[in-house]
């Protein structure tokens, strides 16, 4: 199979470099840093894994330079980086592609279904931890799995096809039923987790230890399933809450992806976090104030980066 991964971040070279490293396929990163192209060509991938490091040899190409057709495109920019990033590659679709996002957010399917019909997107979730450390280099510790289904809520057999080419690679894949329960619950998390700490600059700890920070993330939680629920979709706000208390108990020196897009001054993923969210409610009629302040403050702090302040 001939797979282009678009967006070579963390996420993307960890699973671009498993598939390479199967043999199985064609596979192509393409990644709009120059450097870490580069690198990725000419010294391979670095993977550090828990106990070792892994070099596998890969193939990286900036997008204006793709020369080859997609059977499959694995999307993992950043969800702001998208529509670019579809648009200056789109030479990869052709007829049959299918397309798979486990990107974090709402409306990644909808962003890809201006290139390809819905019935061949396959949206998940992903639980893979990875940082990308140099260019070239990532980092992954600890174990993830993925969830997806086809865009369009139906099992197809594309999406238990894909399942089983990731499991193969070494990156373990499972088609679920419930996915869209799946993707709300962890957009849920992340609206507590990743403005919270963007916002204050503190990591997890920072937020859950405070009988204020808590009774926000309560709040958050509480309007996001509200949300999901009104639209049909089965989030449990019990099981939510009990992976954001594990977070405050046992991940307080983490710093969710948004603090660390705060601290090096680049753009969140906010629009596709809380901000998709607000939009959502705000179609059913709904107000979920608190998510909405936290969307307003995010943009706020990101909107600053480059003024100086007195
Ligand atoms: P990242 O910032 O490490 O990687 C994104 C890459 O996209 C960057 O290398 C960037 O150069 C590239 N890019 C930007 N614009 C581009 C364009 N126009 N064309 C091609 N490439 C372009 O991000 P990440 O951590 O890998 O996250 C990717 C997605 O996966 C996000 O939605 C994130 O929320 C989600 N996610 C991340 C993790 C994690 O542990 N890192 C876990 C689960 C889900």
């Amino acid at each position: 199979m001939n797979i282009v991964v678009i967006g070579a971040g963390a996420m993307g070279s960890l699973f671009g470099g498993f598939l390479s490293k199967s043999g199985e396929h064609r596979v192509l990163l393409v990644d709009t840093w120059e450097e870490h192209v580069r690198v990725l060509n000419r010294e391979g991938l670095a993977v550090r894994l828990e106990s070792r490091t892994e070099r596998i040899p890969v193939v990286a190409s900036l997008p204006a330079d793709i020369e080859m057709k997609a059977d499959l495109v694995i999307v993992f920019t950043k969800s702001q980086n998208t529509n670019e990033a579809l648009e200056a590659s789109k030479v990869v679709f052709k007829n049959d592609t299918l397309a798979l996002t486990l990107q974090n957010g709402l409306g990644n399917a909808e962003r890809l279904n201006e290139y390809l019909p819905m019935e061949r997107i396959i949206v998940g979730t992903t639980t893979y931890p990875c940082d990308l450390v140099e260019p070239g280099v990532i980092q992954s510790e600890g174990q993830g799995e993925s969830k997806i289904l086809s865009a369009d809520g139906i099992r197809r057999d594309e999406a238990d096809r894909v399942a089983a080419l990731l499991s193969e690679a070494g990156l373990q894949c499972r088609v679920v039923e419930d996915i869209f329960t799946t993707i709300w619950e962890k957009v849920a998390f992340n609206c507590v987790m990743n403005p919270l700490c963007g916002v204050t600059r503190l990591p997890v700890g920072g937020i859950g230890d405070v009988e204020e920070g808590y009774g926000l993330a309560l709040k958050i939680l509480e309007e996001v399933i509200s949300v999901a629920n009104r639209k049909g979709i089965k989030a449990d706000l019990q099981r939510v809450r009990s992976t954001v208390d594990m977070a405050f108990a046992e991940h307080k020196s983490h710093q969710p992806s948004m603090l660390q897009d705060v601290l090096a001054g680049r753009q969140t993923e906010i629009s596709a976090i809380n901000g998709a969210v607000v939009k959502e409610a705000k179609k059913l009629g709904m107000d979920i104030p608190v998510t909405e302040v936290m969307a307003d403050l995010m943009m706020v702090v990101q909107k600053n980066y480059m003024k100086k302040q007195i």
